[in-house]
């Protein structure tokens, strides 16, 4: 589930859950809905228990997590169980799985934040495309 953030015709930023291993989006979950699942070391999401009140949403930095319209409930990228396909569908090889340590958590999540308050981000609607 990728979200792109557009900057004109030349350009444009494809941000997806950064896997946070200090996640917001788990500490905002009211319905505690939200965990790291204990294989994969990735966001996991329970439909059972979610009520879609969009808490989490609201706490990703990157808003890398959303209320899907036709099931109203959360959805975020799971790295697709280690095979991710949008690394294997991008024709002209912009996405690469990198494995980051906890170290560079704040470092990479802080970087994207940075970008999109920069202009002319800064103050555009958030344009969630799955
Ligand atoms: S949805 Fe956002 S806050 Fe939650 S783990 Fe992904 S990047 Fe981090
Ligand atoms: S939308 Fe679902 S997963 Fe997100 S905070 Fe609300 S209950 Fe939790
Ligand atoms: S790894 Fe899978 S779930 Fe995550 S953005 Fe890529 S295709 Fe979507």
């Amino acid at each position: 589930m990728i979200r792109h953030e557009k900057r004109g015709l030349a350009f444009a930023l494809p941000l997806v859950c950064q896997q946070c291993e200090h996640a917001a989006c788990i500490d905002a979950c009211p319905a505690d809905a939200l965990s790291r699942d204990p294989q994969q070391s990735t966001l996991s999401i329970d439909h059972e228990a979610c009520t879609a009140c969009g808490d989490c949403c609201g706490a990703c930095p990157i808003g890398c997590i959303f209320i899907d319209g036709g099931s109203d409930v959360a959805f975020a990228c799971d790295l697709c169980k280690g095979e991710p396909q949008c690394v294997a569908f991008c024709h002209a090889g912009c996405l690469t799985l990198v494995d980051y340590g906890p170290d560079e958590e704040e470092h990479r999540v802080q970087r994207l934040v940075d970008i999109l308050k920069a202009e002319p981000f800064a103050g555009a609607p958030p344009e969630r495309s799955q």
